[in-house]
């Protein structure tokens, strides 16, 4: 394997690449963010160079989908005895028919009561609700605690906003505006944070490249322990 890399739009793309026997070139990229180019025998260096920055964009959409993948847990049912997660730990579903809509995180269960016949249809909405509201308590809090870590110069704070998304714990978009997946609010704290620091490093810098992983490292020094940890905690 040779290693070379080339530059798109001030984004670094490392790769190697390997000549072999074969008749196309090909492009992989592993869930370790690495780049591997194996190309037919003879191929000039140049020409990988260009098939790479060719697939440049794609390259980057892939790093993006293995490096924040949100949990691919079996479906939620929303019945009694049921574990949900909340900030890193799981609280047993408890769920009552009478009084007041409410949902409420008491002693290792999650207490929700319902004025309808407590149908998972209705359970979910109210627990996703709960959520939704811790998710705004939590999130405002965590971003102003990184945001004041990370102390930007000329940076504003960037304003949150909380979503639901299928592939993604979060995005920030090049105006400062953050967006956080509501599932996010299960994960333990210190890989919200990660999340959140991740998301403001891209404001100053946008790709995924050497230059991001420093300033990563710069304000948060155990950055690859917490994206370890979201990583094991998306696989429940
Ligand atoms: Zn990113």
């Amino acid at each position: 394997m040779t290693h070379d890399s080339v530059t798109l739009d001030r984004v670094e793309i490392p790769y190697s690449y390997k000549l072999s026997k074969r008749r196309t070139l090909a492009i992989q990229v592993y869930p370790d963010l690495t780049v591997v180019v194996r190309a037919p025998l003879g191929t000039n260096t140049s020409e990988i160079r260009q098939q790479v920055i060719k697939r440049g964009s794609w390259i980057q959409k892939v790093w993006q989908k293995f490096e924040l993948n949100p949990p691919k847990q079996a479906p939620l049912r929303y019945v009694g005895g049921e574990n949900h997660f909340y900030m890193g730990r799981q609280y047993r579903l408890r769920i009552e028919h009478g009084g007041e809509d409410s949902v409420k995180c008491l002693r290792g269960h999650l207490h929700v009561s319902s004025r309808q016949e407590p149908s998972p249809e209705v359970v979910k909405p109210l627990l996703e609700g709960w959520y939704r509201e811790r998710a705004h308590h939590v999130f405002r809090e965590r971003l102003a605690e990184c945001f004041k870590g990370a102390s930007f110069k000329g940076v504003e704070s960037p304003s949150l906003h909380i979503r639901k998304m299928k592939t993604r714990w979060g995005s920030c978009s090049s105006k400062g505006r953050i967006n956080l997946n509501l599932e996010l609010i299960k994960a333990p704290k210190e890989c919200i944070d990660y999340v959140v620091m991740h998301e403001l490093c891209h404001i100053k810098v946008p790709s995924h490249g050497p230059k991001f992983w420093r300033l990563m490292a710069k304000f948060m020094p155990d950055y690859e322990e917490r994206k370890r940890r979201l990583k094991e905690f998306a696989g429940v």
